[in-house]
């Protein structure tokens, strides 16, 4: 180990910042940060550091550096571009025992400044030992997608336990048991959706029952995207990583099944058109069955649980029987597979609407007003479309819409199986029944289709 990590607590501390450009403005405002008062001393001085050093009531001094500058300050930062000045102010931190950063110059230093992630009051920094800053801040990128940003909120409500759960469990080992099931459990869930009230009183309630551990479960309602693993939320990996069993179907892709956490039971519900392998009721039966369990319950879904999803219907149950559950919206089937066509759904000149449709007609409960689709200015978006594909284009041209209106289908839109077709209202069906396609598709209807050719960008393999 090269260099001993510390976080240093500045507050109110004078600290000497020697120099006055953009290198100096960044350091400034870090120290600002953390709460520093700062003497900045340079014969030209930013603007942005002027103003920092007046919001912190520090001093400015606007000539060159002098060794005096260096009384009182408990830390050193020369940030210019003279070199044999940096080494002055190196030299003079030294001699008095002031830890002293020279930008860019380890050689100079006596401590290094990391790249920071700064979810306060959960700080990471990263260091490369001043050899590599690059690739420190390489990492600091990283891992900034994969901290979420409420961390920060959930350790300051959090700490505001630490006493009382203290006192309750005296030995360290059930405290930590204590504390690790808080910060992966529905509280912890609670205090980063800002519900603190909410996230205060089941700690409490648990805290006040024999127990050691939460028993209560919860369920997350997740949109799985349209099957690129990369368009999941944040939000939607984080909780595929912490959930005890997932319940998902067939239009979640293997690419989003790989991210569930590795021991997580995994339970296929189905949903290929006319196989269900669960009722739908009987799912919704599951899903509080199981959060009763005290498990975390990942109810995974293709695109958006609000989108053609019924994930309205799976939440109703769990609100009946007073289990906490969050819904995390996932990019629906419409806008993913719309990008990596290359058709924008709406465009100033072609559509200033658009409707996604239910092209499942045999149901009972589907009543579509097709005069109102005819209206040539919007484009439309049929979802579970293939079946009914000739029903659906003769009724749009037999209410007025053209038959030589363009449109796509969209197979498998964005996974490496994607294939587009293109033709219009008249020629899609043969177009189809000619090319052995399979669910899911997607199917585009509109002017709009016609920026397909310019704009196309994604090649499926
Ligand atoms: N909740 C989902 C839609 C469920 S309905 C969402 O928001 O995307 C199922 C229909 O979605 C399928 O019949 C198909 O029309 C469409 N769909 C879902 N994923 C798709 C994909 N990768 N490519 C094409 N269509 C898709």
């Amino acid at each position: 180990m090269d260099y001993f990590p510390v976080f240093l607590d500045l507050k109110k501390r004078r600290c000497l910042l020697v120099g006055g450009g953009d290198v100096a403005t960044r350091k400034g405002r870090m120290l600002a940060k953390a709460g520093a008062i700062l003497r900045v001393v340079a014969p030209e001085i930013s603007s942005e550091l002027r103003e920092l050093v007046a919001q912190q009531h520090g001093e400015l001094f606007a000539r060159e550096y002098t060794r005096e500058d260096m009384d009182d300050c408990v830390l050193a930062v020369a940030a210019t571009d003279i070199e044999h000045l940096n080494k002055i102010v190196s030299d003079d931190a030294k001699q008095k025992n002031i830890p002293v950063n020279v930008v860019d110059t380890p050689a100079l230093c006596t401590y290094i400044t990391p790249a920071v992630i700064d979810r306060s009051p959960l700080m990471i920094a990263i260091s490369s030992g001043g050899e590599t800053p690059v690739l420190a801040r390489l990492v600091r990128t990283q891992m900034e997608t994969v901290i979420p940003a409420s961390y920060g909120k959930l350790a300051q409500v959090a700490s505001q336990w630490r006493d009382r759960i203290k006192a309750r469990f005296n030995d360290g080992d059930s405290r930590r048991k204590f504390w690790e099931k808080i910060l992966q459990g529905p509280a912890a869930e609670l205090m980063m959706n800002g519900q603190e009230d909410a996230a205060n009183q089941l700690i409490s309630d648990e805290l006040a029952s024999d127990q050691s551990g939460l028993t209560q479960g919860e369920v997350y309602l997740v949109g799985g995207g349209p099957g690129d693993p990369e368009l999941l939320t944040l939000r939607a990996l984080r909780l595929m990583q912490q959930a005890d069993v997932v319940l998902y179907d067939r239009l979640v892709s293997a690419g989003v099944m790989e991210l569930v956490r590795r021991d997580a039971e995994r339970i296929y519900v189905g949903k290929r058109r006319n196989e269900h392998a669960m009722e739908q009721e009987n799912i919704n039966q599951l899903l509080v069955d199981l959060a009763k369990q005290g498990k975390r319950v990942l109810r995974l879904k293709g695109g958006d649980p609000f989108i053609f999803g019924r994930g309205g219907e799976e939440i109703e149950l769990l609100a009946q029987n007073n289990i906490p559950f969050q819904v995390v919206p996932g990019i629906t089937a419409a806008s993913g597979c719309a990008a990596y066509a290359g058709i924008p759904l709406t465009h100033r000149d072609y559509a200033q609407s658009v409707r996604f449709v239910t092209g499942h007609l045999k149901s009972d409960d589907t009543n579509l007003s097709w005069p109102e689709l005819a209206n040539p200015s919007q484009t439309l978006v049929f979802y579970m479309g293939l079946v009914g594909l000739r029903e659906i284009c003769a009724s749009l041209v037999a209410h007025g819409r053209s038959a030589t209106t363009p449109v796509a289908l969209i197979e498998k839109g964005t996974t490496q199986d994607q294939r587009v077709l293109i033709s219009d209202l008249n020629s899609i069906a043969d177009v189809v029944a000619a090319n052995d396609v399979h669910a899911p598709t997607l199917f585009i209807v509109g002017e709009v289709v016609k920026l397909h050719d310019s704009l196309k960008w994604f090649k499926a393999k």
